[in-house]
C-alpha cells in the first residue's frame, strides 16, 4: 500500500507550497471535470516508480489558549493515520513556542518523524538548521519548498523507511473476482447495507474475511437472480460491519484516508449518500478521489424509503445538477433498511465492472478509431493536422484506450473529448470513467 505521509507546522511554513510540488506528478486522466470541487488536503505523487499519498494537516493553532496544545483534532487524527510525519518549520523566522510544543507530541509518536526546516533558499544551511536541533527531532532536512531545492532527497529519505511495491509479497488476485467497497459518510447505512447484501439467501459468506490496516475485506459468492453462474465478489468494508458494539457510533470520525485506502484496494466503489441530505459537497470530494484513482463508480441513494414525493424531486434534480460532469454514473435508488433496490445494485456493480475489464482486440478498436474520425476528423492546427492511425487497449480499471499517430499534441482538448465520448458509446461504458493515451510517432 501507498504510504501516508502527514504535513504538519504552524501556519505559513510552506505546507501549501511543498503540497503542490509533491503532488505535481499526479497522472492526468485526460478529461478533467469541470464542477468538481478540488479537495487540496489529499493528494498523490510520486518519486521515481514510488507512488505515496500526502496529507496536509492544515496547520497547527497559535492561539495562546491551545499553546498546550497546539495541534487541532483533525491534524491529530491525520497523524495518527499516517505513516511518517513530515513536520515543517520556517528557516527564516526561527523556532517558536508552538514548534516546540508540537515537537515535543510528535516526539512520542510510534512512528518516523522528519524534520523540514523549510525556506533556506539564500541561507547557509547548516546556519539555518542549528536553531532546530533543540527540538530533539534526529531526522533534519534543509528544504527550499518554493524552488524544490532538497525536496527529492527529502522524499527519498522518507520512502527508504517503506517496502518497494515489487519487495511487496504479490498476492495473486483472481482475475474473475469483483472487489467492490462501500464508501460514504458517517450515519449513511453503510453497515445496514453490507449486512443487507451478505443477509440475502443467495448470498455465500466465506469465513476467512481479512483485516487489511483499517478495513475488512469479505469474500463471497452470490448467485445471480436469472440462474447463471455464481460470481465471486470480495467486499472491502470501512465502516466496520463487525464494529464492536454500537459505542463509537456518534463518534465516529470520518477518515478519509481510510476512504483512500479502501478506494485503491477496490475496483468498484459503491457510494452510499443519505436521501434525506441530498448529495453532500463530502460525497462530491470522495466522488473526485475515485475519479482520480479511475475507479468504476456505483452512487447508492439510500434512505428513500418514507420520503414525501417533493423531497424525492428534490434529491433527484440535486443529483442532476451536481453529477452532470460525470453523466456515465450510475445512481441507483434503495433502502438499505428494508432491503428495497439492493439486489438490483448488483446489476449496476457488475456492469460497472464488465466495463472497467473491458477486453478487446486492436483490430477491432483500430476500426473504431477509423470510423470515428472519418466521420469527423481532427482540425487542423496551424498548418498541420494530426493523424491517428491505430488503436489499442493499453490497460484496465480504468480502460486505457491508447491511439498512436502524428502530431496528436496538436488535437485540442475538445476533440479528446469528443474521442473519449464516442469510444464510451461505441465500447458502451457504464458506470467507469476511461482514460485516453495519446502516442505521436514524430
Ligand atoms: P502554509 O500556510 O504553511 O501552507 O504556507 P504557504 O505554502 O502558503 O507559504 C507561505 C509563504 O511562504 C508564501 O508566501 C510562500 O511563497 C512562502 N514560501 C514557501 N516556501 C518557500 C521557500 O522555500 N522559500 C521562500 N523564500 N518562501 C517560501
Ligand atoms: P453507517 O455509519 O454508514 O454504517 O450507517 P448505519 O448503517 O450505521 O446506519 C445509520 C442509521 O441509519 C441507522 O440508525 C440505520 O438504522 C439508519 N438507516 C440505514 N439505512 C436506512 C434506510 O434505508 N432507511 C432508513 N429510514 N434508515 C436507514
Amino acid at each position: 500500500m501507498k504510504p501516508v505521509i502527514a504535513l504538519v507546522g504552524r501556519p505559513n511554513v510552506g505546507k501549501s507550497t511543498l503540497f503542490n510540488r509533491l503532488t505535481r506528478t499526479r497522472d492526468a486522466i485526460v478529461a478533467d471535470f469541470p464542477g468538481l470541487t478540488r479537495d487540496r488536503q489529499y493528494g498523490d505523487g510520486k518519486l521515481g516508480e514510488r507512488p505515496y499519498t500526502v496529507v496536509d494537516t492544515g496547520g497547527i493553532g497559535e492561539s495562546e489558549e491551545g499553546i498546550d496544545r497546539p495541534m487541532t483534532d483533525q491534524a491529530r487524527q491525520a497523524v495518527g493515520e499516517a505513516d511518517a510525519v513530515l513536520f515543517l518549520v520556517d528557516g527564516r523566522a526561527g523556532l517558536t513556542a508552538a514548534d516546540e510544543q508540537v515537537a515535543m507530541e510528535l516526539r512520542k509518536l510510534p512512528k518516523p518523524v522528519f524534520l523540514v526546516v523549510n525556506k533556506t533558499d539564500g541561507l547557509d544551511p547548516e546556519t539555518a538548521m542549528a536553531d532546530f536541533y533543540a527540538l530533539g527531532l534526529t531526522d533534519l532536512f534543509p528544504i527550499a519548498a518554493a524552488h524544490g531545492r532538497g525536496v527529492r532527497a527529502m522524499v527519498g529519505a522518507v520512502l527508504e523507511g517503506f517496502p518497494d511495491a515489487e519487495d511487496e509479497e504479490a498476492v495473486p488476485e483472481d482475475p474473475d473476482t469483483v472487489r467492490v467497497a462501500v464508501l460514504g459518510r458517517p450515519n449513511v447505512g453503510k453497515s445496514t447495507l453490507i449486512n443487507r447484501i451478505l443477509g440475502e439467501e443467495r448470498v455465500i459468506v466465506y469465513d476467512h474475511a481479512g483485516t487489511t490496516r483499517d478495513s475488512i475485506e469479505v469474500p463471497f459468492t452470490r448467485q445471480p437472480k436469472d440462474g447463471g453462474d455464481p460470481r465471486d465478489y470480495v467486499l472491502i468494508d470501512t465502516a466496520g460491519i463487525r464494529r464492536r458494539g454500537k459505542v463509537h457510533e456518534t463518534v465516529e470520525k470520518f477518515s478519509v484516508i481510510k476512504a483512500l485506502q479502501a478506494v485503491e484496494a477496490a475496483q468498484v466503489v459503491v457510494l452510499v449518500v443519505d436521501a434525506r441530505d441530498g448529495i453532500t459537497d463530502q460525497d462530491l470530494h470522495l466522488i473526485g478521489y475515485v475519479l482520480e484513482a479511475g475507479r468504476a463508480l456505483v452512487v447508492a441513494v439510500n434512505k428513500w424509503d418514507g420520503l414525501e414525493p417533493d423531497h424525492r424531486q428534490w434529491v433527484k434534480t440535486e443529483l442532476e445538477r451536481r453529477l452532470h460532469f460525470v453523466p456515465w454514473v450510475k445512481v441507483h435508488f434503495i433502502s438499505a433498511l428494508h432491503g428495497t433496490g439492493v439486489g438490483d445494485l448488483f446489476g449496476y456493480v457488475e456492469r460497472a465492472w464488465e466495463s472497467a475489464f473491458l477486453k478487446l482486440g486492436s483490430n477491432a478498436l483500430t476500426r473504431m478509431l477509423q470510423d470515428i474520425t472519418h466521420s469527423h476528423p481532427p482540425p487542423r492546427s496551424g498548418r498541420f493536422r494530426a493523424k491517428l492511425r491505430y488503436a489499442h487497449l493499453g490497460g484496465s480499471n480504468p480502460p486505457t484506450v491508447v491511439i498512436h499517430g502524428n502530431r496528436t499534441e496538436s488535437l485540442p482538448n475538445s476533440y479528446q473529448r469528443y474521442l473519449e465520448n464516442r469510444f464510451r458509446e461505441l465500447l458502451k461504458i457504464e458506470g467507469s470513467p476511461i482514460r485516453l493515451e495519446l502516442k505521436s510517432g514524430d
